[in-house]
């Protein structure tokens, strides 16, 4: 299994038998989502997650998703509240009687009749009709359904001035920083600078948490070559994106912001209601595994669970399901380097070429290609940012890829990379000869070769000089 798997963690899944069998069954990062649940309660996860991994003998990044400035509803009725088709409802911020609660008065403002209101991913749509006064809204209910406490809600096309962080995600930045955790996703990034913005904070504390770029609203797409190269990781959050653009958009969004990862060789999640149908069923419906399966066919690196985990039946269930549907994908005959490089093409005739750098992208393509030739059993990167491993698996070869590297932030951010493990090795300071005996010993302790296997070494020499200095490629017998 080469697909990173993401998991969500909620109440259906934080004990720990439950844990251990989602780690167990192929968990690559756990996700703790900051719209829900307390610190305490991701505290508690946190240590978690940390003492089964290291029992376990497993990596397992813990990434937290800021909310952002989504809208929710209020405290309801624990029932929620029960709507028909063509029933009347009031929307406000300060309700009364049976009025719905709406904490946002700066979003109540700028509704206006006509606006629609998507609940719930879209699940539940209303329609405005008339503004008593500026903190309530007056609308028809389009779909039947029942509204829950604290349901997303979106209101597509109204343009209100927002920061990408709110004073919540401040707290959780914060949070983030003092538990140790090793990612950070920004929710509704419009542009690079949203992204900047995040690392700044983080670096201002002192912290290089990994930046998960979360892709949820169409504005960012002409910005993607930019916001790409400015994160560590981006998600295709397909949730938010198919109520701020129409559903029909969602594959084709997805598509493109794959292809353009994995041009700059920056890994990527998809994300969002893939087997949404094991929340209460312990079997995926067909369409789920076709979308999971296709998913990995457009060369996504990762592919995530939401409410699966987070609240469904069948946490445990809904990860071997994706591990199994992702490794038969892996082995598809589709699944070859020129079908995404004919897909490459389309894009990069739109975009230009955002190649980040050419050494490293001449040395990796060679370094697959030597690999698939001669039958090496696996491709060691030797690389302090990781870099050179993303650049590889980006070519998605038949064999393992083994990042060797001597920082933890890369071992963490190979949880995210496409068919890559990591090994912590003090690369910076060996002499070449002896990076390259290490590199075998790797390969062996893993045990992808054995003694008179060939592998393929990738490195920048002299060693220690950063990133996109990779010049060396070694085909050697172990
Ligand atoms: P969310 O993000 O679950 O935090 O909303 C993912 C998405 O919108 O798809
Ligand atoms: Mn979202």
């Amino acid at each position: 299994m080469r697909t990173k798997i993401v998991c969500t963690i909620g109440p259906a899944c934080d004990s720990e038998a439950t844990l251990r069998a989602m780690i167990r069954a192929g968990m690559d990062v756990a996700r703790l989502n900051f719209s829900h649940g307390s610190h305490e309660d991701h505290a508690r996860r946190v240590a978690l997650i940390r003492r089964l991994a290291a029992e376990e003998g497993q990596l397992v990044a813990v990434m937290g998703d800021l909310q952002g400035p989504k809208f929710r509803l209020g405290r309801l009725p624990p029932e929620g509240v029960r709507l028909c088709r063509g029933q009347r409802l009031t929307l406000s911020s300060q309700p009364k009687d049976d009025q719905v609660a709406f904490p946002h008065p700066d979003v109540l403002e700028a509704l206006q009749p006509e606006q629609r209101v998507l609940i719930d991913d879209g699940a539940i749509v209303l329609r405005v009709v008339e503004k008593p006064n500026p903190h309530t809204a007056l609308c028809i209910a389009q779909t039947e359904g029942v509204l829950l406490s604290n349901k997303g809600v979106s209101v597509p096309g109204v343009k209100l001035a927002l920061s990408a962080l709110t004073p919540k995600d401040r707290a959780d930045i914060a949070f983030a920083v003092a538990h140790g955790l090793d990612a950070l996703a920004l929710s509704f990034v419009r542009t690079a600078d949203d992204v900047r913005e995040l690392r700044q904070i983080l670096a201002d504390s002192g912290a290089d948490l990994l930046v998960v770029a979360k892709i949820e609203k169409p504005e960012a797409i002409p910005n993607l070559p930019a916001i790409v190269r400015e994160s560590d990781v981006v998600m295709v959050a397909r949730g938010d994106l198919g109520v701020e653009a129409p559903p029909e958009e969602v594959p084709f969004y997805q598509k493109r912001i794959i292809l353009t990862c994995l041009r700059m060789g920056k890994p990527v999640i998809t994300a969002t209601q893939m087997l949404q149908s094991m929340i209460h069923a312990p079997q995926p419906t067909r369409a789920e595994a076709s979308d999971v399966a296709n998913a990995v066919l457009d060369g996504t690196d990762a592919v995530m669970l939401s409410g699966e985990t987070a609240a469904g039946e069948f946490p445990v269930q809904a990860v071997e399901a994706m591990a199994r549907i992702a490794a038969r994908a892996e082995t598809s005959l589709a699944y070859r380097p020129e079908k995404l490089a004919e897909a490459l093409r389309d894009v990069l005739s739109e975009e230009g070429d955002p190649s980040p750098d050419k050494h490293t992208d001449a040395i990796t393509t060679a370094a697959v290609e030597i690999a698939e030739q001669t039958g090496a059993r696996a491709i060691v990167c030797a690389t302090a940012s990781g870099f050179t491993a993303r650049m590889v698996a980006r070519h998605r070869p038949r064999v393992p890829i083994i990042c060797l590297t001597p920082s933890q932030r890369t071992l963490n951010y190979s949880a995210f990379m496409w068919g890559v493990r990591a090994v912590l090795a003090d690369t910076q300071r060996i002499a070449p000869e002896s990076l390259f005996a290490e590199a075998c010993a790797a390969a062996r302790a893993l045990g992808y070769a054995q003694p008179g296997d060939r592998i393929v070494v990738t490195a920048g020499l002299p060693l220690g000089f950063g990133p996109g200095r990779t010049n060396t490629v070694r085909l050697m017998v172990c």
